[in-house]
């Protein structure tokens, strides 16, 4: 309340925060009345009315606006199933392809590529989100079927990006997790859909989105029915142009505080350039990520999308042999984490 409010002014204010179903408790000090609600209600709309009557100083949210996917919900981590890959678990998971399916052979190769480094999930774009309308847009459908093949073929669960939610049903047909893309974070359509797809989904956080507006739209996900979601930091929009994207390496220990969820770090859109790519896998890996996804190319210089920042077999080879034993060290605090809790 501002200060001196009469007491018919903070009956008035107390009155409102019950019409929105709340208990009211108030602190009484010399100047001033600080009132708390507590309980279940509309909280947007509450804060909003609040902040609309001239006594009432400032209306603050304690409490985090998004609840199912809070630590304080659940306090133990979220494991998520994949083919043969647990995330979330102790074992330190590692997404690897090209950014699109192209063809039969090249994905193939890819999924072989993937797999004899370690990767237990093979990644790679049927329909693709370009800026430009006049770039490819994927293969649609027809890659969706070569990922199938490409799975039979290695034994590698599958995550491919799904674009709408129209498109929803199909891409759930074929894939193990359905990854959404950092423009559409917020197409709340899609999460909506997303909440009934039966699938995980690996949802990527918005270039110019926050920590909280991330957290958000896994809520709706699970609010809609899903609690198979996990993060990805790819990288966020800044002034600086030396990198493709900056890469919010303490967005992984922040999530990891807030949340459940598993998380996920993507070096590759953080960076846009293959030669930054492995050092911030290394720092993922450190900071305490649940896995990487990371673009790699049979043959980088022939990729039709982002093939500056694709490994090509050999750098992808030589990083997963460097990461084994910050791997080995990550696993030792998990299981020592799980053993004190
Ligand atoms: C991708 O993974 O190829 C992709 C398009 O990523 P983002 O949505 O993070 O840009
Ligand atoms: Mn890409």
């Amino acid at each position: 309340m501002r200060l001196h409010a009469t007491k018919e002014e903070v009956a008035q204010v107390r009155a409102r925060i019950e019409e929105f179903g709340y208990r009211v408790h108030s602190i009484e000090g010399e100047e001033r009345v600080v009132i708390g609600a507590v309980g279940v209600g509309d909280v947007t709309a509450c804060l909003e009315s609040l902040e609309a009557m001239p006594q009432v100083e400032k209306a603050v949210r304690i409490s985090a606006p998004y609840k199912f996917v809070s630590k304080e919900f659940k306090p133990d981590r979220t494991e998520i199933k994949a083919g043969s890959a647990v995330i979330g678990g102790d074992e330190f998971v590692v997404m690897a392809g090209p950014c699109s399916v192209e063809s039969e052979r090249q994905i193939l190769e890819s999924a072989e590529l993937a797999a004899r480094g370690g990767a237990k999930i093979l990644r790679g774009g049927a329909f693709k989100p370009r800026t430009s309308p006049y770039d490819f847009q994927g293969l649609e459908e027809e890659g969706l079927k070569l990922l199938d093949k490409a799975r039979r073929a290695t034994g590698l669960a599958i995550i491919t990006e799904v674009m709408s939610d129209r498109d929803v049903d199909l891409v759930a047909e074929y894939a193990d997790i359905l990854q959404i893309g950092a423009r559409n974070m917020q197409n709340f359509a899609l999460l909506k859909t997303l909440g009934k797809c039966g699938r995980p989904v690996m949802l990527k956080r918005g270039m110019s989105s926050t920590i909280k507006e991330l957290l958000m739209s896994a809520e709706y996900v699970v609010a809609h029915g899903n609690p198979q979601v996990m993060l990805c930091e790819r990288g966020i929009r800044t002034f600086e142009t030396a990198t493709r994207n900056t890469c919010d390496i303490s967005a992984v220990p922040v999530l990891n505080e807030l949340t459940h969820l598993p998380v996920i770090l993507d070096p590759s859109h953080a960076a846009g350039k293959r030669s930054l790519v492995p050092a911030l896998a290394r720092a993922g890996v450190a900071i305490g990520a649940d896995g990487l996804i990371v673009e790699v190319h049979p043959q980088p210089e022939k990729a039709i999308s982002d093939g500056a920042q694709s490994l090509d077999p050999r750098q992808y080879a030589k990083m997963m042999a460097d990461l084994k034993p910050y791997i080995a060290l990550w696993k030792e605090s998990r299981v020592a984490f799980a053993a004190a809790v």
